[in-house]
Parts: C-alpha cells; sequence; structure tokens
C-alpha cells in the first residue's frame, strides 16, 4: 500500500459539495504538488488530510494507519502556514521550539532539534531576534522550520510563498526544493503558480472543481495532458 492513501475522499459545505470522491496514492519521499484554479478545493483537500476539516466520506491511510477520524494533533504531519502566522512576540527559537515544548520534550532535546533546523534553514544567526526584525523570506523559514523540528511524516504546504514578492518567490522556492532533497521527506504542496508546480513536483495533481483531472510528472503533463483544460492551465500548446 502507499505511504499515504486517500480513498473516495468526500466534503461538503452545507449544499456545496467541496471534494468529490477523490482517490490518489502518494508514495514515500514523493514532492506532490496540488494545482488548479481558485476555489478548485486544493485548501480543502489539504486540510482534510491534516486534520483541520472533518471529512464526510472516505478514508485516509497514513504509513499503514487509518487516519481517517484522527485528530489533526496524532496524524504526525505538519502544515507550513504562511509566514504571518509566527507569534510576534516571541523570538525565532520561541516559535521554533513552541509546539515542542507543548509536547513536553526534554529541554536538551529541544534546543538540539532547533539548532539543527536552523542549521539546514540559515536561520542560526537570527534565533533570538524576533519576526518583526527578518526579511518575509527569512519569516518564510522560520514557519517551515518550525514544522521541521517536529520531524513530521508529511510536510503540507498550502501557497507558502504566495505573500512573497517574486524575486523572494523564486529564492524561497529554491530552498524549498533543496530542503525536500536534503531531509527527503514526503510533501504535499499546493499553489495555483504553474511554474512553482513544474519545478518543484515529483508528480503534479490537477484538480478542478473537486476532482482530478490528472496525476502525473510534469513532464507526463507537460507532453500529454489528459485534457484542454490540463493543457491550459500547465501552458503547454495542443
Ligand atoms: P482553493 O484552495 O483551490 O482556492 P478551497 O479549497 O479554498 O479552494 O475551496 C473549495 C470550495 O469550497 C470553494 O467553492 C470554497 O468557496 C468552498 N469553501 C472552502 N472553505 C469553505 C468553508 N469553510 N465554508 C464554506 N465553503 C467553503
Ligand atoms: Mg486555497
Amino acid at each position: 500500500m502507499a505511504f499515504l492513501q486517500l480513498k473516495g475522499v468526500e466534503k461538503y459545505f452545507g449544499d456545496l459539495r467541496a471534494i468529490k470522491g477523490i482517490d490518489l496514492a502518494i508514495e514515500r519521499g514523493e514532492f506532490i504538488v496540488f494545482v488548479g484554479p481558485s476555489g478548485c478545493g486544493k485548501s480543502t483537500l489539504l486540510r482534510l488530510i491534516a486534520g483541520l476539516e472533518h471529512i464526510d466520506g472516505g478514508s485516509l491511510m497514513l504509513d499503514g494507519r487509518d487516519i481517517t477520524d484522527a485528530p489533526s494533533s496524532k496524524r504526525d504531519l505538519a502544515m507550513v502556514f504562511q509566514s504571518y502566522a509566527l507569534y510576534p512576540h516571541m523570538s525565532v527559537y520561541e516559535n521554533m521550539s513552541f509546539a515542542l515544548k507543548l509536547a513536553k520534550e526534554d529541554p536538551a532535546v529541544i534546543r538540539e532539534k532547533v539548532e539543527r533546523a536552523a542549521q539546514i534553514l540559515n536561520l542560526t544567526p537570527y534565533l533570538q531576534r524576533t519576526p518583526r526584525a527578518l526579511s518575509g523570506g527569512q519569516r518564510q523559514r522560520v514557519a517551515i522550520g518550525r514544522a521541521i523540528v517536529r520531524a513530521p511524516k508529511v510536510f503540507l504546504f498550502d501557497e507558502p510563498l504566495s505573500n512573497l514578492d517574486a524575486a523572494l518567490r523564486g529564492q524561497t522556492r529554491v530552498e524549498i526544493a533543496k530542503l525536500h532533497r536534503d531531509l527527503g521527506a514526503t510533501t504535499i504542496y499546493v499553489t495555483h503558480d504553474q511554474i512553482e508546480a513544474m519545478t518543484l513536483a515529483d508528480r503534479i495533481v490537477v484538480l478542478r472543481d473537486g476532482q482530478i483531472e490528472q496525476v502525473g510528472t510534469p513532464l507526463e503533463l507537460y507532453d500529454r495532458p489528459a485534457n484542454q483544460f490540463v493543457a491550459q492551465f500547465i501552458g503547454s500548446p495542443q
């Protein structure tokens, strides 16, 4: 069985069927990107996987365990939010160690994990500063650091670069790709940006109106789009 398996996943908001019977198998270590236009269900699908939304039908298995009804904190996943979700009054160190403190980890172990994450993310010189004193890109790295210290089985990103300017977006994208190479962690990354999708993904999942239009490597989607919608979205001539 795949590392993360979605079967017949459904989500309703009142009468709106936002997610329509999604089946998807993700292998360990894969970098999966969800793309599609605004409102197609990317965030909802990610939030269902994260356990931030209640699932109305279907099942989720992670590493052989049924997590369909598990609370978010028991899923062994970490969601990276946009950098404005940092605690402004806490230092970078405190921001990154917060979840571990809540989990009552040993202070020496916490220090080791935070320092290692800071090293990976080039944040060591900034550990005692508050987010206010950092650039947008550095703040986004702190947000990623908060996820790394928890050593989750899966990283979930929801448009992490959308509030950065174009230059910083490119730079942070390269850093995320490097992070994935270094840690080899299974990652699901949501974006509406084709370039991000094409450069980061092992496989791209194209969503439209709560359903999967196509799943494939960037090259497969580029060379053989399943339909006009995918072709237009990926930007290849057809
Ligand atoms: P995306 O992230 O692809 O832009 P979303 O997952 O946010 O799309 O939304 C998918 C659909 O579900 C949209 O029609 C949206 O309006 C609706 N939706 C999302 N969240 C809620 C909510 N909490 N309550 C009601 N409708 C919602
Ligand atoms: Mg969204």
